[in-house]
């Protein structure tokens, strides 16, 4: 028998085991078997004509229609189905025809069901990334909602605390000034003493919430002027001398190449930057611990370390630390100081020094083996500045010209001399 003629005389046979066999339920297995029919009609069509690209439209329909739990259940993907299909095709084959027969029947229809696997598990992974990557933007979307909604309450909540804060500054200073003497009322000034002391903490946080505010909408500006890393540094070591001391804690300040080379920054923000990873070190270390600053100078940049033998932190948390809140639980969850051990703050210090060296051009990243209170591996915070020899404007350049020329020092003191000002 011609394999056009035996296909035709399968088709009942082979509708009914088909359907009864992959449908359940009446109603379902009622289009189903249109469905099979549209098939049928092309598979004898591929057969006859040896093209296996007669199927596509009917293959392109069924993957329009799956849905997603279907193509996330790889036994339920259309490749597996039509897999079904070609033994059920066999069997009825086997069943019906003669052995030649059906042998010739499946040498036919194999090349075009192979065909049919390959067409349709393309189309099921394009549709599966579109569906997946549709997914991520919804995800991303709500993620920069979300940010968005953090940022605005920061910009509002520091806005509306500013106004009662300067009054509450502005009082207690007048307070102060009315106050006795400590020694006529030293009930009164210590009560003082602890008014001026959480204001300070609240303005420092105040501080911090419009410094992540003016980062987040890009409108950190930065004054610039020579710095030289090694005068910050030890700006830095005097501010935490009495701390240390407090937690018998050491810092070493290694000199290293390029630390004591002039750069145009800015000081009071490079300062900032720098005062949150020490006082990060101090916090997240035990009493008796160590903070080392060292660093090596590369071509046009310079990249400090500071290194703590603390608590760590686990790799999975490397970036949400410099993240707007992005605190870690083992952090203490109320603001208990800015350097006892674990004392936590808002979580703001870190995302505004990377907001500040990556104003400067720079970048700043974390490096430690994971959290351990009990081992301690330490943490080593990263940050890498341009060294910008050059002044960013024609402004500075004027007002910078004899830091930029040390020549230029020794002529405009002669200059003075001659027209006949006080040399200091
Ligand atoms: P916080 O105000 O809580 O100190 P930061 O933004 O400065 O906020 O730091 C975010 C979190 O990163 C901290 O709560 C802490 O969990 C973790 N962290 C920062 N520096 C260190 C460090 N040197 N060692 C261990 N954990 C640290």
């Amino acid at each position: 028998m011609q394999i056009a003629q035996s296909l035709s005389s399968l088709r009942p046979v082979w509708l009914s085991k088909v359907s009864h066999r992959l449908a359940r339920g009446e109603g379902v297995r009622q289009s189903f078997v249109q469905q099979l029919n549209l098939f049928y009609d092309q598979l004898e069509q591929a057969v006859e004509t040896g093209d296996p690209a007669w199927l596509n439209p009917v293959l392109d329909e069924w993957v329009q229609a799956r849905t997603q739990s279907e193509l996330e259940n790889r036994d339920a993907s259309l490749p597996v189905i039509l897999n079904h299909i070609l033994l059920l095709t066999f069997e009825v084959a086997r069943e019906n025809l003669s052995e030649s027969d059906a042998l010739d029947l499946m040498g036919a229809v194999l090349p075009v069901y192979t065909y049919t696997f390959e067409y349709t598990a393309r189309l099921e992974t394009k549709l599966h990334v579109e569906y997946v990557s549709h997914e991520l933007e919804g995800a991303k979307a709500t993620l920069e909602r979300l940010d968005k909604s953090k940022s605005d309450f920061i910009a509002i909540a520091a806005h509306e605390l500013k106004t009662p804060l300067t009054l509450i500054e502005g009082y207690s200073s007048m307070l102060r000034d009315q106050l006795p003497s400590r020694e006529k009322s030293p009930q009164a000034t210590i009560m003082m003493q602890g008014i001026d002391k959480g204001t300070r903490r609240l303005r420092e946080i105040v501080d911090d919430m419009i410094d992540v505010s003016m980062i987040d909408n890009n409108l950190l500006s930065l004054n610039f002027q020579p710095v030289w890393l090694n005068r910050l540094l030890q700006v830095t070591q005097r501010e935490f001398t009495e701390t240390l001391k407090e937690r018998n804690q050491v810092l070493e300040i290694h000199p290293f190449p390029g630390w004591d080379e002039m750069t145009f920054g800015d000081d009071e923000r490079l300062f900032q930057a720098l005062r949150n990873v020490v006082s990060n070190a101090i916090k997240y270390t035990p009493d008796g611990g160590r903070i080392v600053v060292d660093g090596r100078r590369l071509p046009g940049f310079v990249e400090m370390t500071i290194a703590d033998t603390g608590i760590g932190i686990d790799p999975e948390d490397h970036t949400r630390i410099f993240e707007k809140f992005g605190r870690l639980g083992n952090a203490s969850l109320h603001s208990s100081g800015k350097t006892k051990f674990k004392g936590g703050g808002p979580g703001l210090g870190l995302p505004i020094t990377k907001g500040i060296v990556e104003a400067h051009g720079g970048a700043i990243w974390v490096e430690s083996d994971g959290y351990n209170e009990a081992a301690c591996p330490g943490t080593t915070f990263h940050i890498l500045l341009p060294l910008r020899k050059d002044p960013p404007d024609d402004k500075s350049a004027r007002l910078f010209r004899t830091v930029l020329e040390p020549n230029l020092q020794e002529e405009v003191q002669v200059e003075k001399v001659m027209n006949g000002q006080e040399v200091s």
